[in-house]
Parts: structure tokens; sequence; C-alpha cells
């Protein structure tokens, strides 16, 4: 008897049975194969694509919360005058219900796991047990908040967490924190075993800074020198990064988290993606928070990633659909250490999208999985699993009324002066 059967589903060209078994995939066989196999439930996914979920590779959750503030703004004066103040009043309460909505989201546009950094980590890691995705959480790291970086309380919670829940170090940026501070949280994570997560190479200024502050030709080269630069290591944006940093990169072992909305409206950089590709970096695909992208639809990151991709190279075939596809999913997801995840065969975790094919984008023909990146948007997304387990249903999450209610009351408060 298996927990669930997925009933002539469409995958990668071909009809499939699929049976799910606890958190796993148990088999995946022509569509027909297990019709008279017993299971608790079955899905007719007739009128189904079956498709890997994303995984988001640089999120601040909560910030759903500051969405809509002075969109029109230079990163450091958005973040001085606008978002600084703001983030000073926040509660675990309130990045509770912004992280909730985040989540909400994130399912919303097939998305089950997020690499975050962030305020209260606690109330981050509790929203994201309690709706059942998998989630890295930074231990955030700045200048004004370093003195606990060996005795932090949270790092206590690291033996209570499932497996699909983990911790890592994440000094912000180079701009908000000392050469010191970086060698102590590097030697912090070869102490623990926990990876690192940082915002790298996001802006020319920031290149200017390694230059004049640190005296270093590149914010890659000077983060090296402070042991940043790991196996397993994720460094997001990239924008201004080197031919010899993207070498640099890929012999560490670091991961890149490409956001390219947030690039393009912060009017950042393009990531040299071909490039990328080229010296062997392990490339992913982040939202960045709500407040600098605005939206969190991996649907539209991912299509973003593939524009920003051709536009930077002049170049239409810089970056194909299969490597798109495989950023968005089977790299992200081992980017952020989930053992057998990210891909649907027997064995691995079950993490799943089914997608309606009864939706406009795919009315007329062509690839089912092209149409989903550049033509779908959330309403195409029927049900999203995460470990063997339905999150979303028909489109719809069973405590979305609430989520909305308390994130609306959440706002309110840091909104209001
Ligand atoms: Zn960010």
């Amino acid at each position: 008897m298996f927990d669930l059967i997925l009933d002539n589903a469409l995958h990668k060209g071909h009809r499939v049975d699929v049976a799910v078994q606890g958190t796993r995939f148990a088999a995946l066989e022509p569509a027909g194969t297990l019709a008279h196999a017993q299971a608790k439930e079955r899905l007719d996914c007739a009128r189904r694509l079956l498709r890997p979920p994303f995984y988001n590779t640089h999120t601040h959750q909560a910030m759903t919360l500051l969405r809509g503030i002075d969109d029109d703004c230079a990163l450091m004066d958005w973040l001085t005058r606008e978002i600084w103040p703001r983030e000073a009043r926040l509660t675990p309460e309130a990045v509770y219900a912004g992280t909730r909505l985040a989540i909400l989201e994130g399912l919303k546009s097939g998305c089950v796991a997020f690499n975050d950094m962030y305020f209260h980590q606690p109330a981050v890691l509790r929203a994201a047990a309690e709706m059942g995705v998998r989630a890295r959480v930074g231990l955030m790291y700045m200048n004004q908040v370093s003195d606990h970086i060996e005795n932090d309380a949270t790092l206590t919670l690291r033996d209570t967490l499932p497996p699909t829940l983990g911790l890592t170090l994440a000094p912000h940026a180079l701009y908000t924190t000392t050469p010191d501070l970086l060698r102590r949280v590097a030697a912090q994570a070869d102490a623990l075993g926990l990876p690192l997560h940082i915002h790298a190479a996001e802006t020319a200024a920031e290149t200017a800074i390694a230059k004049e502050r640190f005296g270093f030709d590149t914010p890659i080269a000077y983060l090296d020198a402070c042991g940043i630069l790991r196996p397993g290591t994720l460094l997001a944006h990239c924008c201004h990064a080197t031919e010899a940093d993207l070498e640099r990169i890929a012999k560490r072992g670091c991961h890149v988290a490409h956001c390219p909305q947030s690039n393009q409206k912060l009017a950042s950089g393009v990531f040299p993606w071909a490039k990328a590709a080229a010296a062997g970096v392990s490339i992913t695909i982040g939202t960045d928070g709500a407040a600098s992208n605005n939206a969190l639809s991996m649907i539209a990151e991912t299509k973003a990633a593939a524009l920003s991709a051709k536009l930077g190279a002049a170049a239409p075939d810089a970056l194909r659909l299969a490597d798109l596809d495989r950023a968005a999913t089977e790299t992200a997801a081992a980017a952020l250490g989930f053992p057998d995840v990210g891909k649907i065969q027997p064995g691995a975790q079950a993490d799943f999208i089914l997608v309606n094919l009864d939706t406009p984008a795919f009315a007329g023909g062509g690839d089912p999985d092209a149409n989903f990146i550049y033509a779908a948007d959330t309403a195409a997304v029927d049900t999203v699993a995460c470990a063997g387990r339905l999150l979303l249903r028909g489109g719809r999450h069973p405590d979305e009324p609430a989520i909305l209610a308390a994130a609306r009351a959440a706002a309110h408060t840091l909104l209001t002066p």
C-alpha cells in the first residue's frame, strides 16, 4: 500500500505513474503500470505536468512586510533611509507572520525551499517547520550585532531541527562587516561544520569599497582572503565578479545565487551567467527579498534569469532551457545541502509540483516545460508537495486567509510612523 499515487502525469515528454511512500518516491513507471496498485490517496494527473519544484537560494523572507516602500531608489539610500529604521522595530511575531506570507507566495509559484538571511531566526524556523517546507536559515552578522558570533544562542536549536531544516552562518556583506568579523565567522563555520551565506559583488560600489577600504582588487578576492570562500559557501548576486573571480569561486566549491530581478530593479548589474557557466561555477537562482524584487515567484525569477543571461551575453543561446531548469531545481537543492532532493526518481525525496495544463500558457502546443518557465504564471501551479506532504492543492493553502490577515496586521505596525 503506497501513501500516494499520481496517475498518468506528463513528465519529460512521457506519460508516467508515480508512487510515493513516506517522504520518498517509491516508483516511476509508464502510465497504467500502477493502475491496480493500492494507495491511501491517488490523484488523476491526465491534465497535469509533473516537475521538480523550485528551490530559492537567496531570500529575506519577512521583507514581504516592507514591500512597496520607495521602489525607485539606490540600494544604500534605500537601506539606510527606508529599510534599516523599520527593521529595528521588527519583533519575532512580525518576522513569523512575514515569513509565512513569503512561504505561501513561494508555494504558489511551485517553490518548496528557501535560503534565508534575516532577523529573529527561531521565528523563521518555526514558520518553515509549521508550513512543511525546507529551509536553511542564516544567523546574520553585521558590525553592530557581532558580539555573539562564538556563543549565538540560536545555535542551540541546531540539534533539534528536522532533516528539512538547517542553519547557516550569514555575515551580511563586506560593507557591513570588518575583516575580523568575517574571519571569526569563517572560523566558526569550520568549528561547527556549517555553510556560509553572504552578499557578494552585488554593486560597483562594493568593488570600490574592496579597493579603497580593504586594498583588494575585487570583493571576491577580499572575501577569499578572509576565509569566506569555502566549499558550500553561497554567494548572492556576483554581478561584478570578474573572470578571475569566477574561476576562484568554482575552484573553492562555492555556489552563486543569481537574483536577476533584484539586480535589474536596483540597477546593480548583470550577472555574467555564460562566463560563470564556462568557468564551472555552480549557479542557482534566488528571488532576494520582496522589498527589492518585489515578487517571490520563482517562475518569474527563472524566466528573468534566462532573459538576463541572453541579453548580458547578446546571444539567445547563452542559456538553454535544460541548464536553466537544472539551476533552479537540482543544482539549487544540492547547493542548499539537502541530500537526494531535486530529482523525480525512485529513492529521492518526494518533492514535486503538478502544473495545470488547462491554463492559457499550455493551450497552444510546444514544449510544456518551456511553456511553464517562459509563459505560465502562478495560476498554473495546482499542487505542491515537499517530502511527500501535499502542501498546496488546487492552488490553495488551507491557512491562506489567516496568513494574509496576520501579515496585514504585522505590516501595519511597521509602516505606520
Ligand atoms: Zn539579499
